[in-house]
């Protein structure tokens, strides 16, 4: 018998019948207890499903192993808080996010909340980018109801892991009629974050979440989510990207800033026809003057070019050093180059006009 095949005995045998509990793709608890919210919770793979073949010492691991239903029956007090309904859409390392899965993903949110047996999903996901997913998510998803991503820094075999901790967590934030029109939440490590604002700000810690420019909106303590703060980029202003008929999303690429950056990265992006460039630049935003040179020449061809930076928390803010309205750049705001990309990617499923996209940036 494998390592999984003994961990699911295990924790099986922890919760008789949790296997079978989580129903078909698309259900929740047949028969669930009434009066408690319905959660669905959606697996994508990562850290949190993951685990090695043998169990051991050291920290290699395959992330992404774990079924979504063994990942339930290691927090079996969830049942207490909610009715679980469970699929698992893929099972990847987060690394291997595409848009095609974002899509589907998007579109199974957006059916599961549509109905009035559900009354919120979590989603599982890899820590690499779930801020990405998160914020994609965050412009798609055309529900009040609750959307909470939640991953684990330590893989399911660790001594001291996360991942129930975090899906406990999670399914508290899920279930809570405080955590509606929030727009969609990160849950980790006992704190709630907002999609926009969120990153990952340390590849190994286990505390390795934070929004660094505005910090969490709550915290879970004991079973129970307390919010400090409401973000205004939830409120009614926010911009919904529908993505019905879409199959794909439009080619951006984002450019690092650095001393003496060439500016061949960007011209490559032009030749291969991206059709929005981020530039992570130095600063609030600034650019070398040859990566200047070749974002202007691309921002004439049609190409939408924003400026986001390389620095972890504060603003890149219009025209402080360059002036963007002459280059027909729009400026990212506080949002980081991998967010700017996706929001870049949905604003240019509606329009290449500079001045527009300024606008969804200054509103998303
Ligand atoms: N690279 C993996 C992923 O993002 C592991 C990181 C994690 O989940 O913590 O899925």
């Amino acid at each position: 018998m494998s390592y999984f095949d003994r961990l699911k005995k295990m924790v099986s045998a922890f919760l008789p019948g949790a296997a079978s509990r989580g129903g078909e793709p698309g259900e929740t608890d047949s028969g669930g207890v009434s009066g408690l919210p319905n959660i669905h919770v959606l697996a994508t793979g990562g850290t949190i499903a993951g685990g090695r073949a043998e169990a051991g010492a050291g920290t290699v691991y395959t992330a992404g192993v774990l079924g979504v239903e063994a990942l339930l029956a290691a927090v079996p007090a969830v049942r207490a808080i909610a009715n679980i309904g469970n699929e698992q859409i893929v099972s990847v390392g987060s690394q291997d996010m595409d848009e095609s899965i974002w899509l589907k993903l998007a579109r199974r949110v957006n059916e599961l909340l549509a109905r009035n047996d559900i009354d919120g999903v979590v989603i599982t996901h890899g820590t690499d980018t779930l801020e990405e997913t998160a914020y994609f998510l965050d412009l798609t998803v055309k529900s009040d109801k609750p959307v909470v991503l939640v991953g684990a820094m330590r893989p399911a075999h660790a001594a001291g892991t996360d991942g129930p901790a975090n899906l406990f967590d999670a399914i508290v934030v899920a279930s809570s009629r405080d955590s509606a029109a929030r727009g969609v939440l990160v849950a980790m490590s006992g704190n709630v974050f907002e999609a926009r604002d969120v990153t990952k700000v340390s590849t190994t810690a286990s505390q390795a979440f934070a929004a660094p420019n505005f910090g969490p909106l709550g915290q879970v303590h004991d079973g129970r989510v307390i919010y400090w703060r409401r973000s205004e980029r939830a409120s009614a202003h926010r911009i919904n990207f529908d993505i019905s008929g879409l199959e794909n999303l439009p080619p951006v690429g984002i450019v690092y800033g650095h001393v003496n950056a060439p500016a061949l990265l960007v011209k490559t992006l032009v030749e291969a026809q991206y059709q929005g460039i981020v530039s992570a630049g130095v600063g609030n935003g600034n650019l070398y003057y040859k990566v200047l040179g070749a974002l202007a020449d691309a921002a004439s061809r049609g190409i939408a070019v924003v400026r986001s930076s390389r620095v972890a928390a504060g603003p890149t803010i219009r025209g402080v050093e360059l002036d963007d309205t002459r280059y027909g750049f729009a400026a990212a705001g506080t949002l980081n180059p991998q967010k700017a990309r996706v929001l870049l990617q949905l604003a240019l499923t509606r329009t290449r006009d500079a001045g527009e996209i300024q606008k969804m940036f200054d509103y998303c």
